[in-house]
């Protein structure tokens, strides 16, 4: 087990018999292992006693409402100054999923010059060591779910109840794009076997999560795929890009467009696949690759990103067309 020593720290300040007020938090386009994670963790604290409030950056996708406690995360982009009156008061500050508080915008100006104790748990690369007074930091794992499991266990198993194992499962699943990759290891396996035996149903959570598409999202995937795929010859190269305009076509709700940049790597050849999407104020860069392919690389050489070897991502102010240009000189200089 990595990171023992921390696992030690949080057990002796956290079952200390004191009660803290703690801020959850994790990143911006919450997905499930970000939201697996913090709620998990959340719920874990609460059950000690202490006072939790988790603070998600901005709008949480439909697919995910249905997670336990689910209703008590607070959205920073609904709520800036309530989120900031609870900033202000924590003792301490977990952030899950998430190597670096930067990474959320506007809401990292929020926290800057808070007092409260900065605690990371995460499985991203690289994660500025002088951002945290405890840092747990794995990339070898499947999820930050998985450590945060490890990390309960080592506190207290009895204390995982049904709800908390649905959450966990929840992150390994959605981060592994269930168990296609990162996973090719018993452990993330022996986790879901116990998670099972605290009661979960998996077919049901499969369910939930991927088999409750509105018809317009799934009309927006196959539109995605039939009329705005783009290969770059010769590179094993595919990519999607997609206009606001087009986006609102399909009526777009928070997490639309999730999946849709993992489809063309099921082409024979493509080995790296991009989409490129067109947000309020931003470009949204996603990358997916085939396991010898890092479009970390791609992510944060070119467009400021990061993320993970085969999943990565950025957010690229100019406009569409420039960030395609820049998408398709990366692939030729890269490839
Ligand atoms: P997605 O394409 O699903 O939004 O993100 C894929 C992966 O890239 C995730 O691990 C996510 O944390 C990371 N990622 C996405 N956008 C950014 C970004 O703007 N900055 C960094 N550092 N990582 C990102
Ligand atoms: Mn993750």
């Amino acid at each position: 087990m990595n990171n023992i020593s921390n696992f030690f720290q949080l057990k002796s300040i956290f079952m200390s018999q004191q009660s803290y007020k703690i801020i959850v938090t994790t990143h911006k386009n919450p997905d499930g292992d970000a939201l697996g994670s913090s709620i998990a963790i959340s719920r874990f604290l609460r059950k000690l006693g202490h006072k939790v409030s988790i603070v998600i950056p901005d709008a949480i996708p439909s697919f995910y409402l249905w997670m336990p406690d689910i209703d008590q995360a607070i959205i920073f982009d609904d709520d800036n100054a309530l989120c900031f009156s609870i900033f202000s008061d924590a003792d301490y500050l977990i952030a899950t999923d998430l190597n670096s508080l930067s990474r959320n915008m506007s809401m990292s100006v929020s926290i800057n010059n808070i007092k409260a104790f900065r605690i990371c748990i995460d499985h991203h690369l690289d994660p500025p060591q002088n951002e945290w007074d405890i840092l747990i930091s794995d990339n070898n794992v499947s999820s930050t779910s998985e450590i945060i499991y490890d990390l309960l266990t080592y506190m207290d198993p009895n204390l995982i109840d049904k709800q908390i194992a649905e959450c966990i499962y929840t992150g390994i699943y959605t981060d592994t794009n269930k168990f296609f990759h990162c996973c090719n290891c018993s452990h993330p396996y022996e986790i879901i076997a116990e998670l099972i035996k605290k009661g979960i149903n998996v077919n049901e959570i499969n369910n939930l999560i991927y088999n409750s598409y509105t018809y317009d999202r799934f009309r927006l995937l196959g539109y995605s795929i039939y009329e705005k795929l783009k290969f770059i010859e010769n590179k094993g190269v595919a990519y999607i890009k997609l206009t606001q305009k087009e986006l609102q076509e399909f009526n777009y709700h928070p997490g639309y467009t999730e999946g849709i940049v993992s489809m063309p790597l099921s082409i024979e050849n493509v080995n790296v696949s991009a989409l490129i999407s067109e947000r309020k104020d931003h470009i949204k860069i996603s990358l997916r690759s085939k396991a010898a392919y890092d479009v970390r690389y791609l992510a944060q050489r070119y467009f400021n990103g990061g993320g993970h070897k085969n999943a990565s991502g950025a957010d690229f102010y100019g406009s569409l067309d420039e960030a395609e240009k820049i998408f398709i000189e990366a692939v030729e200089e890269y490839l």
